[in-house]
């Protein structure tokens, strides 16, 4: 395939490094020289020298990548694996390389809307949706993992939202926020037409403010939408954001409990979004903060759900390592912000740590 030359630049400064191999979640789970970005990027530079073609074990290498930024965030140099490594993902798509576990996923996608290939959203959270107007102020964007992954907490949090007065809507079909496509196959003709298309549907519904629960939508809007040119006029804003200004302004009125919380923040809300104070604020005002080691930007990748459809046993040692993480501080409850690491790590604890989510925490403090 033919990369970018600043694809290529970055591949060739990677590829004799060693530096940041400590920080992969992925590698620190294997254990393999492999799931490192120096690794990566010695295979991308003999696809681009045509040593070898963009195909088979290259292109697995590439979807064992979480994209979470940890190489990027630690290299001193700057350089991006998480650029280079998506672009190849789109080449390999391209060229019709992409393995069939992915091509499985952008069916469902293209089928149901969703990876799982799920059609209906569980009751639970049909309920909790089912009285609110069809328009309204702040339209509440729940995500695909949160309504079917974690749909319970995902009840739980338009329960808060109601609680604090918010005129409040969740569109009945929801769309795709592009995410999962943008995730398995980059920047492709398929990704923009797909969020051109919820970005129209977002449009229409005339909210001024749409609030993301899960970090992995705020992120496309906030990001790749922007680079793609496409509009959303609404502003877009993150649930541990708009809920820290919600307890701000004393539209939530928290009670202090002696509880110690220790924030799960994921790379996505801390690295790409660069949010790591509201998640402190929220919990400073129900506790105290008890913070794994690494934590804030340099924080640890828990999991993905979208990996975990091809991976599972590597995200399950990915979860069990960040469990452990938290064992060692002496961390007593977990508070996670995105359903992803929710169900990641509550399902592989055998601690006897507490997992809960941020809507949980403040439910239990009003
Ligand atoms: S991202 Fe930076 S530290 Fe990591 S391999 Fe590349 S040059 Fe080295
Ligand atoms: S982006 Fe994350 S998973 Fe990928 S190589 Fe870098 S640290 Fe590892």
């Amino acid at each position: 395939m033919q990369f970018t030359k600043k694809a290529i630049e970055h591949i060739e400064a990677c590829r004799f490094c060693w530096m940041c191999h400590h920080v992969c979640p992925i590698g620190n789970a294997t254990g393999l020289e492999r799931n490192t970005a120096r690794a990566r990027a010695l295979g991308l530079s003999l696809v681009a020298r045509e040593a070898t073609a963009l195909e088979s074990d290259i292109v697995d290498n590439l979807y064992e990548c979480a994209l979470c930024g940890g190489c990027m965030t630690d290299c001193v140099t700057g350089w991006d694996p998480v650029m280079f490594t998506k672009e190849a993902r789109l080449g390999a798509a391209l060229e019709g390389n992409m393995p069939e576990y992915v091509g499985k996923l952008i069916d469902n996608i293209e089928a149901t809307g969703n990876i799982y290939g799920e059609k209906e959203i569980p009751e639970i959270l049909k309920s909790a949706i089912r009285d609110l107007p069809p328009k309204a102020d702040v339209l509440f964007f729940i995500g695909k993992d949160g309504a079917y992954r974690t749909a319970d907490k995902s009840a739980a949090a338009v329960d808060l939202l109601k609680r604090a007065g918010v005129d409040l809507t969740v569109h009945k079909y929801e769309p795709d926020s592009g995410y999962a496509l943008d995730f398995l196959i980059g920047a492709a003709e398929e990704t923009r037409s797909a969020m051109a298309k919820t970005a129209e549907i977002l449009n229409e519904t005339g909210a001024s403010t749409i609030v993301c629960y899960d970090p992995a939508d705020a992120k496309v809007f906030l990001r790749e939408y922007k680079e793609y040119g496409i509009d959303i006029k609404a502003n877009v804003v993150t649930f541990t954001s708009f809920i820290a200004g919600l307890i701000k302004d004393g539209r939530l009125d928290v009670k202090k409990s002696d509880t110690a919380f220790t924030p799960q923040e994921t790379p996505l809300l801390a690295r790409d979004l660069e949010e790591t104070e509201s998640v402190r604020a929220i919990l400073n005002s129900l506790g105290s903060i008890k913070e794994m080691l690494l934590h804030g930007k340099d924080t640890v990748l828990a999991g993905n759900l979208i990996m975990n459809e091809y991976i599972p046993s590597v995200m399950k040692a990915v979860a069990e390592r960040r469990m452990e993480n938290a064992k060692n501080v002496g961390a007593k409850v977990i508070v996670t912000v995105s359903p992803a690491e929710y169900r990641s790590l509550s399902d592989n604890n055998d601690t006897d740590i507490e997992i809960i989510t941020l809507e949980e925490a403040v439910l239990r403090c009003l």
